[in-house]
């Protein structure tokens, strides 16, 4: 290799061998991450803003290292996906948030919906209803209680039939499916009404600007009107300030999640259930 010294060349030359080195890292420790249990999930609390009432969670994955402490999915994801390693990895976690389910179901606890994040590897290659179908007869988990979320971006393209044409196969097995990310992709209407889902999530760059960017106050009304015209639910994404769940509560968007009510959690957290969960 190049050993570049001094200048924009060095600078260079340095973050392309360190994005080599994370890569050559996520390959080598995966499998045994995978193995030793090092692939944590952790649960943020989806709120009803009708009465404040949990009625579920999304799950959010993380790699708790020895030495580098806990990794967040942004950085290693991307490389998972880069390798062809999403099917895999991806499948490791369905097959970890249905067992964490069951268990919260046999001890009486009541989790709601469990939103599962899909790596575009996972709808593109893999197979995933075949790995669903799978998991909910190995676990006895009722697809009810699952739902998967799949971004604007991964749903637009030359695929996008395959990509309908699985959802669809979803939604007959009763796993509902949520549209990740709205409004950051390029999907026309005419996409949006293509695509079998059930309820959109509003991307946190509109939420924040709730109450600051009346422009975007105007946007997210009208995400709002067009999931309702389109009979689909909307839940808004990284609510973090009392202002923003405000103008939220007073547009009637029905779902709302972030900061504001909880952080993603471990399940073994002293306060993850914290929320009420409606039931007496
Ligand atoms: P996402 O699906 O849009 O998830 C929401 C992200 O926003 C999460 O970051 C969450 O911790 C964070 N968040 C929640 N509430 C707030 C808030 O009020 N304010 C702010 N600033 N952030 C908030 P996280 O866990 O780091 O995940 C980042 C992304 O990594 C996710 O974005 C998703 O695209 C991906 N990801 C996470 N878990 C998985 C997974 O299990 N599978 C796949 N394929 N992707 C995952
Ligand atoms: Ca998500
Ligand atoms: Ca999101
Ligand atoms: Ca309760």
């Amino acid at each position: 290799t190049v050993k570049a010294e001094g200048g924009g060349f060095a600078f260079f030359d340095r973050s392309m061998r360190d994005a080599a080195d994370k890569r050559r890292w996520v390959i080598d420790n995966l499998p045994r991450a995978m193995k030793s249990g090092a692939i944590e999930m952790h649960y943020q609390p989806l709120i009803r803003l009708s009465d404040g009432v949990r009625v579920g969670f999304e799950a959010l994955v993380r790699w708790r290292d020895p030495v580098r402490g806990l990794i967040p999915p942004d950085r290693f994801i991307p490389i998972i996906e880069e390798c062809g390693l999403m099917a895999t990895f991806g499948s490791h976690i369905l097959w970890q948030v249905a067992a964490q389910i069951q268990r919260w179901v046999a001890v009486g606890r009541e989790p709601g919906k469990v939103a599962v994040n899909l790596g575009a590897g996972q709808l593109l290659g893999g197979d995933l209803v075949g790995d669903l179908r799978a998991i909910l007869a190995e676990t006895g988990l009722d697809p009810a209680r699952l739902e998967l979320e799949v971004t604007e971006t991964v749903t637009v393209g030359r695929r996008t039939a395959e990509i309908v044409s699985t959802l669809e196969t979803l939604r007959e097995m009763g796993i509902a499916v949520v549209l990740d990310d709205f409004g950051t992709g390029h999907a026309s209407l005419t996409h949006l009404r293509r695509l079998p889902i059930d309820r959109i999530k509003i991307d946190r760059s509109f939420v924040a600007n709730l109450g600051v960017v009346n422009a975007d106050t105007a946007v997210v009304r009208a995400m709002l009107d067009i999931a309702r015209t389109m009979d689909l639910s909307v839940v808004a994404e990284g609510v973090e300030t009392e202002e923003q769940l405000a103008r939220l509560i007073a547009i009637e968007c029905p779902l709302a999640q972030g900061y504001l009510f909880g952080r993603p959690l471990p399940p073994e957290a002293p306060d993850f259930w914290r929320l009420d969960d409606g039931v007496a």
